[in-house]
């Protein structure tokens, strides 16, 4: 993308409405605009981002089994009067009357509706296990929107809905859900630490919660510094295998990690000293496991292999993937803006014109820009006639990990410089060496 050509409409200073560092830096690097209190325009950058993380949710949760599909915003509100939560959700859900005089709501989660769907299609224990999901907007009114998109009232969520025959079957695909969010998180660059939670309003047996460290995170967290230290990596996964789900299941949650809702002080205090450790946290996804629940509410049965009808057993998992932005930038950022783990910058390498107009700085950025392209590394190029503070700013802000800076000094020598936003450390190469080095770091990622 050319920036002459792009709509990136930046703020110089900081809104003074929005009072934490994802907030500000999304209003600033022209990623979204409020439309009314927790609701949001993504603008191009924003709506970038926004596609990336979801794309990485699709890839993982089918990679897990999990079979997409997209439900509506809109549902009718007889489906939840069957399962009582019509009533029981109170102020948060969103209610709409059609012109027929018809109860809708916007959606808060999908239980009710995928239930109906299951219950209208599936009748026969062979046609589990299954599990569902969609990506999809949510609406909850929030008593206080803030921070951004990290406490919307429209939301942009994967739900996924787990149906098994027994409650064995149902706890796998509880522990592969796990499993699967782990790897989520990891491909993004963060660390979410699996924490035992309440069920609230959805209900159920078993619970986890997803928790970003940051100090603006809304949650209390208490945990053993070992859960911290642990991650995935490279361990190939089968997800069908019980055993191997069940043992990374085990490992992520044997340490002691709880929210505040479920902290047990005298368990905690078992918890080596030195490894104990209570700080803040954002809640970037949940899974549950709530048995029957929806299943005996809405009769939703399949026949067992003695024959019987048997109310399916379920759960419901969640990501935010909306508020997943703002966890990102709190996790990665300076004073000076976004800092983009590679595997989700909206634009992978900048390129900063230092003449622009300049016969040789033109040619040689135009030689970067078609062979970044080429290398599937879509590169943003600073081709605007302003100066060179203020294209270093941009591209400080928006949070291009890599930048290439070409200008008449250095091509004397033939050489550009290659600058790590984390780091700030840059190094003068050639233009072919850039593009060899930009290849090799996100190979890797
Ligand atoms: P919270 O406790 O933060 O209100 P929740 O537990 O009610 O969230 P879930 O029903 O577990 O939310 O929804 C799944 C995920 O959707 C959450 O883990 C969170 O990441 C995200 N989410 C929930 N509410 C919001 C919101 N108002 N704005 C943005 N994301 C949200
Ligand atoms: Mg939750």
């Amino acid at each position: 993308m050319r920036l002459s050509r792009y709509f990136l409409p930046v703020l110089k200073e900081n809104p003074a409405d929005a009072k934490i560092a994802s907030h500000q830096l999304m209003l600033r690097a022209g990623m979204i605009r409020q439309s009314a209190a927790g609701i949001y325009s993504w603008l191009p950058l924003g709506f970038k981002v926004l596609r990336m993380l979801e794309n990485i949710v699709h890839e993982e949760q089918q990679r897990a089994g999990h079979i997409p599909m997209l439900m509506p915003t809109l549902q009718t509100a007889d489906l939840w009067r069957e399962s009582g939560r019509y009533e029981d959700y109170g102020e948060e859900m969103l209610r709409i009357k059609d012109r027929h005089g018809r109860d809708l709501l916007y959606g808060p989660t999908n239980e009710e509706l995928i239930t109906d769907i299951f219950r209208n299609s599936v009748n026969s224990y062979k046609e589990l296990p299954l599990t569902l999901y969609h990506i999809q907007w949510k609406f909850r009114d929030e008593v206080r929107p803030r921070f951004g998109v990290m406490r919307g009232r429209e939301f942009f969520m994967k739900d996924g809905y787990n149906f098994d025959l027994d409650e064995a079957g149902a706890l796998h695909a509880y522990n592969r859900h796990l499993v699967s969010y782990l790897r989520t998180y990891e491909r993004m660059g963060l660390k979410a630490l699996p924490m035992r939670a309440d069920t609230g309003p959805i209900g159920g047996d078993h619970s986890h919660e997803f928790l970003v460290l940051a100090e603006t995170g809304e949650s209390e967290v208490f945990y053993d510094s070992a859960v911290s230290e642990l991650s995935l990596g490279e361990r190939k996964i089968d997800f069908d295998d019980v055993a191997q789900c069940q043992g990374i299941f085990d490992e992520f949650t044997t340490p002691y990690a709880r929210t505040d809702e479920t902290h047990d002080a005298a368990l905690f205090a078992k918890v080596p000293a030195e490894r104990q450790r209570s700080a803040r946290g954002i809640e970037v996804g949940q899974i549950f496991y709530f048995g029957t629940k929806y299943s005996d509410a809405m009769n939703a049965r399949v026949s067992s292999p003695d024959g019987k009808p048997v109310p399916v057993h379920m759960g419901s998992h969640g990501i935010g993937v909306s508020r997943l932005i703002g966890a990102l930038i709190e996790a990665n950022h300076d004073e000076r803006g976004i800092i983009w783990p590679e595997a989700v910058a909206p634009f992978r390498v900048g390129i900063v014109n230092l003449k622009q107009g300049g016969a040789e700085t033109d040619a040689v950025c135009e030689q970067l820009y078609n062979g970044l392209q080429r290398g599937g590394l879509e590169p943003l190029y600073d081709d605007r006639e302003t100066r060179a503070g203020a294209k270093f700013a941009t591209m400080d802000l928006i949070g291009c990990p890599w930048r290439i800076t070409v200008g008449p000094r250095g091509l004397k020598n033939g050489m550009v410089e290659l600058t790590c936003r984390r780091s700030g450390e840059s190094e003068e190469m050639s233009p072919e060496a850039a593009l060899d080095r930009c290849a090799q770091i996100y190979r890797e990622v």
